[in-house]
C-alpha cells in the first residue's frame, strides 16, 4: 500500500503555474530560467515528494490501525434501510422521553455501571474533545441528552474520532449506558443524565454543510416594522425568506414544532366544541365551475378543455348544506385567495375553519355559539397547550392574551366602535370600512375599556359586506323602492384578537326572491342566473331555515395567540404572491 502511494504522481502545489514545478525548458529564442527559478522549482519538487511520502505513511498507519480496531463492529454507517434483507435484531429500543421519565433526578440507577439502552436519535452536535474523548448531544422531539464517547480497552480511538465527526442532523442508532451526571448538563434538556456510548451507527447521514442551522430557526424574527440584522448576541439573523426556502430544516426548530402542535390543537378544539353542539363535519368542493363570489380574487386553473376556479371560501356550499337540512355544519379546509396582498397577515392559501347553523329567532343565537367556541379554544390553549405556548412566547415576548369572563365577551355595535374611534381623535365616516391601523386602534381602546383582547363588532354597514348578508331590519333594503338599497347596517359581525380580524360572519339571506333582489342591487352586482350561482339560489326555493355562520382564519388565530410577527410562521409551507415553493 505504502509503495503504491509513493509511486503516485505528486500533486502540483497550488500556487505553482503549470510547467513550473517540473523541468523548466526555455522557449526558442528565450533566455533560460534564472538560477533562482531553478532552485525554487527543485525545492517545490522536493516538498511535493515529502508530502506524498507523509500521506502514504499516514494511510499505511491507518490501515494497520483499522486492522487492530477493537471497535470496528461497533460503529460506522449502516446500509440504507430497505436495501438489504430484513433481519429483526430483537433489540428493544427506547425513546429519550422514556429514559427521562424512568430515571428522574431522584430515582437511583441501581446497576453499578449504568443501564443499557438502545435508541435512535438525531445528532444535534458532535465534537472531538481529544483523541480519546468525544461529546455529542442527541435530540428527539423536544428532548436532548449529552453523550460521551471515551476511548478504553474496548472502545478504540478510531471510534472516538468517528463519533466526534458525525455531521449535525444525522440520524444515529445508539447503544449505551445511562448514567447520572456529576453536574447538571446545561446544554441538554435532560440535564441529570448522560449516555456513555458503546455502539454508534449512522442510519441517515446529513450533509456536513447545511444551508442553515436548526438553531437559526430557534431565534425570533424581527417584529413587523422592525429591522433587526443581528440578535442580542451579535449573531446575524437568518431572514424569513431563507428560513422558508429551507423550511424542512426550519421546521425542525422546537418553536416551530410547538407552533404546529398549537395549530393542530386549535383545529381539534374547534371540532371538539362544535361536535358537542351537534355540528357535522363536511367537505365541500374546492374546484368550482364558475367564480362564485363576484369573480374577484379567484384563481383559475385548467380543467380538461375548460377552466375551473379554486374556492375562495366554502360559503355557498355551507349554506346549501343548511338547505339540505343538515342544520349545523362545520368544515376545516383550504381557502384560496388570489389577492396580491404582500402583508404579514395575508396568504394566498390558508386554512378556513368554517361553520354554518340554522337558528330559531335571532342571529345572535349564532353569535353566542361563536363566542363560546372561541372562548373554548382560548381556554383549551391555555390549559392543554401551555407548555407549547410558553415556549413560543419565550422568544416572541407578547402580553398574556386577556380573556373576558364567560358570557361577557364585549359585543360592540359597529356604530359604537366608530364613536370610540372618534372620541379618540380619528376622523371617520359612519359607514366607512375600518383600515388595519383603525382596527388595531379600536382593539387597544376596547382592551382599555373592557380588559379583553377578544371582542366582537356587530352590525356592520351593509355596503361593505357580501351580497348574501341579511340587511338589518332598519335597512332601506327591506323597504320597497328605497333610493339607496345598500345604505344602513346588516346582521353581520367580525371577531377580533389583539385588534386584528380573525372571523367574519353574518346572518345569510334564506329567501330566494330577496336573495335575487340583493344580488342585483348590491354594490358589486352578480347575476342570480349565472352558472356559478343559479344552483345556489335555487337551494333556497325549496324551504331553507334562517341561518348564520362564520369563517375563521386558522393561521391568524395561531399568529395572534402567540404574538408571531408574520402569518407565514403559522403555515407549514406558506403560499403568498411571491412564493409557491417549497
Ligand atoms: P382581511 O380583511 O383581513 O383581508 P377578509 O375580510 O377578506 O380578511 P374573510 O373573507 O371574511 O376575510 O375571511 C374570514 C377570515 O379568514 C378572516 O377573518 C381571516 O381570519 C381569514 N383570512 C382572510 N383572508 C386571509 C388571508 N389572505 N390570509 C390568511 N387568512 C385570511
Amino acid at each position: 500500500m505504502a509503495d503504491q502511494a509513493t509511486q503516485s504522481i505528486p500533486e502540483r502545489p497550488k500556487d505553482t503555474p503549470a510547467g513550473e514545478a517540473g523541468a523548466v525548458a526555455p522557449a526558442e529564442g528565450e533566455k533560460g530560467p534564472s538560477k533562482s527559478a531553478l532552485k525554487k522549482a527543485a525545492k517545490e519538487k522536493e516538498k511535493a515528494e515529502k508530502a506524498a511520502k507523509r500521506k502514504a505513511a499516514e494511510e499505511a498507519q491507518k490501515k494497520e490501525q483499522d486492522a487492530n480496531d477493537v471497535s470496528s463492529e461497533d460503529y460506522g454507517e449502516l446500509p440504507m434501510i430497505g436495501s438489504q434483507e430484513y433481519k429483526p435484531t430483537g433489540v428493544k429500543r427506547v425513546t429519550l422521553a422514556q429514559i427521562a421519565d424512568k430515571y428522574s433526578e431522584t430515582t437511583p440507577i441501581d446497576e453499578a455501571g449504568g443501564v443499557e439502552v438502545c435508541f435512535r436519535a438525531v445528532v444535534e452536535n458532535a465534537r472531538n474533545q481529544s483523541a480519546k474523548l468525544s461529546f455529542l448531544v442527541f435530540r428527539e422531539t423536544l428532548n436532548t441528552i449529552q453523550a460521551v464517547v471515551a476511548a478504553s480497552d474496548s472502545l478504540s480511538r478510531q471510534m472516538v474520532k468517528f463519533a466526534g465527526s458525525v455531521p449535525s442532523e444525522s440520524i444515529v442508532l445508539v447503544h449505551g449506558l445511562v448514567k447520572k451526571t456529576p453536574e447538571p448538563v446545561k446544554s441538554a434538556t435532560i440535564s441529570h443524565l448522560e449516555i456513555h456510548v458503546k455502539k454508534l451507527y449512522v442510519v441517515a447521514k446529513a450533509d456536513s454543510q447545511l444551508p442553515m442551522q436548526v438553531s437559526d430557526a430557534e431565534r425570533p424574527l424581527p417584529l413587523e416594522g422592525e429591522e433587526a440584522k443581528e440578535d442580542e448576541s451579535g449573531r446575524p439573523i437568518v431572514t424569513l425568506n431563507t428560513r422558508l426556502n429551507n423550511r424542512v430544516i426550519d421546521l425542525r426548530g422546537k418553536h416551530n414544532r410547538a407552533i404546529f402542535a398549537i395549530k393542530d390543537g386549535v383545529t381539534a378544539l374547534f371540532q371538539e366544541f362544535l361536535r358537542g353542539q351537534g355540528f357535522i363535519g363536511i367537505q365541500t368542493p374546492k374546484l368550482l365551475g364558475a367564480p362564485t363570489e363576484g369573480g374577484a380574487n379567484v384563481f383559475s386553473v385548467d380543467y380538461f378543455a375548460t377552466k375551473a376556479f379554486l374556492a375562495q371560501s366554502p360559503q355557498l356550499y355551507k349554506q346549501m348544506m343548511i338547505a339540505a337540512r343538515f342544520e349545523r355544519v362545520m368544515e376545516v379546509g383550504p381557502v384560496f385567495r388570489a389577492e396580491n396582498s404582500n402583508t404579514a397577515r395575508h396568504l394566498t392559501e390558508f386554512t378556513g375553519l368554517d361553520l354554518e347553523m340554522a337558528f330559531e329567532e335571532n342571529y345572535h343565537e349564532v353569535v353566542e355559539v361563536l363566542e363560546n367556541l372561541m372562548l373554548y379554544i382560548f381556554n383549551g390553549l391555555r390549559t392543554k397547550y401551555k407548555k407549547e405556548t410558553d415556549l413560543v412566547r419565550s422568544i416572541y415576548h407578547v402580553e398574556e392574551f386577556k380573556l373576558p369572563e364567560a358570557g361577557k365577551v364585549p359585543r360592540i355595535p359597529f356604530s359604537e366602535g366608530i364613536q370610540m374611534l372618534r372620541d379618540d381623535g380619528l376622523e371617520i365616516g359612519d359607514y366607512d370600512d375600518l383600515s388595519t391601523p383603525d382596527e388595531k386602534r379600536l382593539g387597544a381602546l376596547v382592551l382599555k375599556k373592557y380588559g379583553s383582547d377578544f371582542y366582537v363588532l356587530d352590525q356592520f354597514p351593509l355596503n361593505i359586506r357580501p351580497f348574501y348578508t341579511m340587511p338589518s331590519h332598519t335597512a332601506p333594503a327591506h323597504q320597497k323602492d328605497s333610493t339607496d338599497p345598500n345604505a344602513g347596517y346588516s346582521n353581520s359581525y367580525d371577531f377580533f384578537m389583539r385588534g386584528q380580524e380573525i372571523l367574519s360572519g353574518a346572518q345569510r339571506i334564506h329567501d330566494a326572491d330577496f336573495l335575487c333582489k340583493r344580488m342585483k342591487e348590491h354594490v358589486s352586482p352578480v347575476d342570480p342566473n349565472s352558472d356559478g350561482l343559479k344552483d345556489y339560489v335555487n337551494a333556497f326555493r325549496y324551504g331553507c331555515p334562517p341561518h348564520a355562520g362564520g369563517g375563521i382564519g386558522l393561521e391568524r388565530i395561531v399568529m395572534l395567540w402567540l404574538g408571531l410577527p408574520n402569518v407565514r410562521l403559522a403555515s407549514l409551507f406558506p403560499r403568498d404572491p411571491n412564493r409557491v415553493a417549497p
